[in-house]
């Protein structure tokens, strides 16, 4: 089975339910199944036209609209692979994205035409060949392009790592990887056709695409896709009761907390049936705030842009949902598997702390034209299989099972031998009264070699001697920050995650 198969189970057997509803300031428009797959088909015609066949990447800069949908199912029909490129990204980032990828064609919006005025045109032969979607209508005719029966270990996606280190790498994922993941969501999650998700993600991320639109498309539910999240909006929607599930990165919930809080509407969200959190930390506070406000416990799970999904908590524990645990991200979803190792490769003893690696069909086939990193990434066992270490920290939890991260390997502070992990320091700082949001990092230091050091987002003026105090009544004393420090926001990417690298140096 490939992909194309996989998104026509649902066409055959309900091809009138809406397969997505778009809304944004300019309109609205609503496409079936049915209307869905026969616009994929006539686009992948014009695609052909434009001599995309079998193998070749085509990249997508664009933003949520039904359209990315639309032709993305039309590259998957020739068995072409789609790149997409984050939004945020500019010149550099597109220009690096493009001459690695070495895309046949480019698929666009008239939104983006400025950024993409600014590439060199004389570099890069694709920009001859970029299609605006506003002009389909025009260029469709009747024609159909005949489904490509590609197998399930070919490319169906290029995806660039966000890179915070070094240029990004794109990550190969084939057929057989993404289908592992839909199809241990599709189970451990409990979707239905009878689901309506609000997809305010972007389409570009593994988040948006392959965890929110390739499971409601796999399922036949329908997407109610919005360009960008808003809270009040995201609350209004929720509240009028066409939504099942939304899925969301933990800013976004950070900020659903206060605009429930400012609105007093949390009631009304009640009915939907399911929220998760990925991408990013979920901090405890934000949970409990958010369950105390609207009864549900949101449900945290892990993934990589080179994995998929990989570890969850329990969607529903004997009719409950008491197997969701704060500040944990679960256990491996079906397939997947894990371990927790050591600098030598060894499992930790139970409860220890060391670099997560994980196997199973899901994990990608390696990093595009780049053998080397490709190496460096995976790491085989004595039995012969394959492990890719995710550059993630993590212990268990004795108690719950449930897999807890501690955050990047690199960002790993090693304090007068000590390992200190930031997130713990983080979560500790977001239950100081006042403190919105911490990213703790290391700091060069002529005695400890490393110490850390906090930035935070507070309400008020924060007493930074006073603050520092109390972490040390909370944590070993080697893990209290040396410095407090109070910035308006964190520099975060279209994801929410925190980039660190780009927090000052001088502190
Ligand atoms: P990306 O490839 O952009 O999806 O980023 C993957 C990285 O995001 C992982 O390697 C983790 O560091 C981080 N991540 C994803 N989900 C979570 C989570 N629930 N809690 C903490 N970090 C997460």
């Amino acid at each position: 089975m490939n992909l194309s198969d996989l998104f026509s189970i649902p066409l055959d057997r309900d091809p009138e339910r809406v397969a997505i509803e778009f809304r944004d300031a300019s309109g609205s428009a609503a496409l079936s199944y049915a209307e869905l797959h026969g616009k994929a088909a006539r686009f992948a015609a014009v695609l052909a036209q434009q001599g995309v066949s079998r193998g070749d990447r085509v990249a997508f800069f664009l933003g949520n609209r039904p359209e990315f949908a639309v032709a993305y199912l039309a590259v998957l029909r020739l068995g072409a692979v789609m790149v997409p490129i984050n939004l945020a990204y500019r010149q550099r980032e597109i220009a690096h994205i493009l001459g690695d990828a070495e895309p046949r064609a480019l698929i666009t919006e008239t939104a983006q035409r400025a950024v993409l005025e600014e590439l060199d045109a004389k570099e890069y032969p694709v920009l001859e060949r970029v299609l605006f979607v506003e002009s389909l209508a025009v260029e469709m005719t009747a024609e159909e392009a005949p489904a490509v029966a590609v197998d399930g270990g070919e490319l169906a996606l290029i995806m660039y790592t966000s890179g915070t280190t070094g240029r990004s790498k794109g990550a190969m994922l084939t057929h057989d990887n993404v289908l592992a993941t839909v199809s241990g969501l599709l189970a451990a999650w409990g979707w239905s056709r009878a689901d309506s998700i609000l997809v305010t993600l972007p389409l570009f991320h593994t988040h948006g695409l392959v965890v929110a639109m390739h499971c409601a498309l796999a399922a036949g539910a329908t997407i109610h896709l919005r360009r960008r999240f808003d809270a009040r909006a995201v609350v209004e929607e929720l509240g009028s009761g066409s939504c099942s599930l939304f899925f969301g990165v933990p800013t976004m919930y950070v900020r659903l907390v206060d605009e429930l809080r400012a609105c007093g509407a949390a009631e009304s969200l009640r009915a939907l049936r399911l929220f998760c959190s990925g991408s990013a930390p979920l901090s405890p506070e934000t949970w409990s705030a958010f369950r105390d406000l609207t009864g549900h416990s949101i449900l945290e799970r892990y993934g990589m842009t080179e994995t998929g999904m990989l570890i969850s908590n329990a969607y529903a524990r004997s009719g409950s949902t008491d197997g969701r645990v704060p500040g944990t991200v679960g256990v491996p979803l079906p397939g997947v598997s894990a371990r927790i190792v050591d600098t030598s490769g060894d499992d930790v003893t139970p409860g220890a702390e060391g670099e997560l690696w994980v196997a199973g069909s899901n994990v990608f086939d390696g990093y595009w034209r780049a053998p080397e990193k490709t190496a460096e990434s995976f790491a085989m066992d004595s039995a012969g299989r394959r492990w890719f270490r995710t550059g993630d920290l993590a212990r268990r939890d004795l108690a719950s099972g449930h897999y807890v991260l501690l955050g990047r390997r690199h960002e790993l502070i090693i304090a007068g031998g000590f390992n200190v992990y930031p997130r713990e320091i983080e979560e500790v700082l977001e239950t100081y009264p006042g403190i919105r949001e911490a990213a703790v990092v290391g700091r060069p230091h002529p005695e400890w070699g490393e110490v850390p050091f906090a930035f935070v987002v507070a309400d008020g003026e924060l007493p930074e001697g006073e603050v520092i105090a109390w972490c040390k009544t909370q944590l070993a004393s080697f893990k209290a920050p040396h410095g407090v420090r109070v910035v308006e926001a964190l520099p975060r990417n279209a994801l929410g995650k925190v980039q660190k690298h780009l927090l000052p140096k001088d502190l």
